[in-house]
């Protein structure tokens, strides 16, 4: 663990929900991450699969875990992660967010949360809110809602979001083990721009080209990567693991700013 005023802040891809029990590269480096992250009070995170209309958050004592995937082995809905919730952290939130945010215990914890970080915590001994991404805004106006929460980087809070910067599920090939070319191509192009700080760019992600049209077809599991661009400051240092694409049509890079 290393010591720092500043939380770091995180976005992962989280790709398919059997990573939360299968062993790869990526869950390898999921657990390894931690030790770049000091211990946090809470975690706040930002989840593709809870896209809804307005912005809600939890702050239930024990959040329900949410099993939103379907057609998996067993295995996977007996896996418990048993987290507390971190109503201090949503009232925080909810304060820098103001009244747009509304409180929902009626969701919890879904898999975009604790398939990952089941593998970063495995004890559960952090206590989390989860944020939902808000089909009613645009990409710039996500950016601006990180930026808003900032602020909670000074509170021990981790801010840790989860999507796919590629993610396009008609073109899944699971026999592919990297990228369709044009999905590497997006995942490319926002990563330079991500390098750059030109994070403008990202918001504006259509100027990647034709790359762009296959990228995704609902922006659910791309948004999530803004609120972490809102939340960086100029001198973080960046981090970025799993820098592959996989199946054909999912990105699973990951950046860490600290
Ligand atoms: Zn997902």
């Amino acid at each position: 663990m290393t010591d720092s005023k500043k939380m770091p802040i995180l976005f992962v891809g989280h790709g398919s929900p059997m990573n939360a029990i299968e062993d790869n590269m990526y869950t390898k480096n999921w657990e390894n991450i931690v030790e770049k992250i000091p211990q946090p009070k809470a975690i706040l995170a930002i989840s593709a699969h809870w896209y809804t209309p307005g912005i809600r958050i939890n702050d239930a004592a024990e959040p329900k875990q949410v099993y939103d995937m379907y057609g998996f082995p067993k295995a996977l809905y007996r896996l418990k992660y048993p987290a507390k919730g971190a109503s201090t952290t949503a009232k925080q939130a909810k304060d820098l967010l103001g009244d747009d945010l509304r409180i929902d215990n009626g969701w919890g914890i879904d898999h975009g949360t604790w398939s990952v970080l089941c593998r970063m915590y495995p004890k559960a001994d952090v206590p989390i809110c989860q944020l939902s991404v808000n089909k009613q805004l645009d990409a710039k106006e996500h950016f601006v809602l990180g930026q808003k929460l900032r602020q909670l980087r000074e509170n021990g809070v981790l801010l840790f979001a989860s999507g796919n910067i590629v993610h396009n599920l008609g073109e899944v090939n699971w026999n592919m083990e990297k990228g369709h070319v044009w999905a590497s191509a997006f995942d490319d192009y926002i990563k330079d721009k991500i390098k750059g700080q030109q994070y403008d760019a990202v918001i504006d992600y259509k100027s990647a080209g034709a790359s762009a049209d296959k990228a995704f077809v609902l922006p659910d599991h791309f948004y999530p990567l803004l609120y972490i661009l809102g939340a960086a400051d100029t001198n973080d240092k960046l981090h970025i693991f799993n820098d592959s694409c996989t199946l054909g049509s999912l990105s699973m890079t990951s950046y860490l700013f600290s």
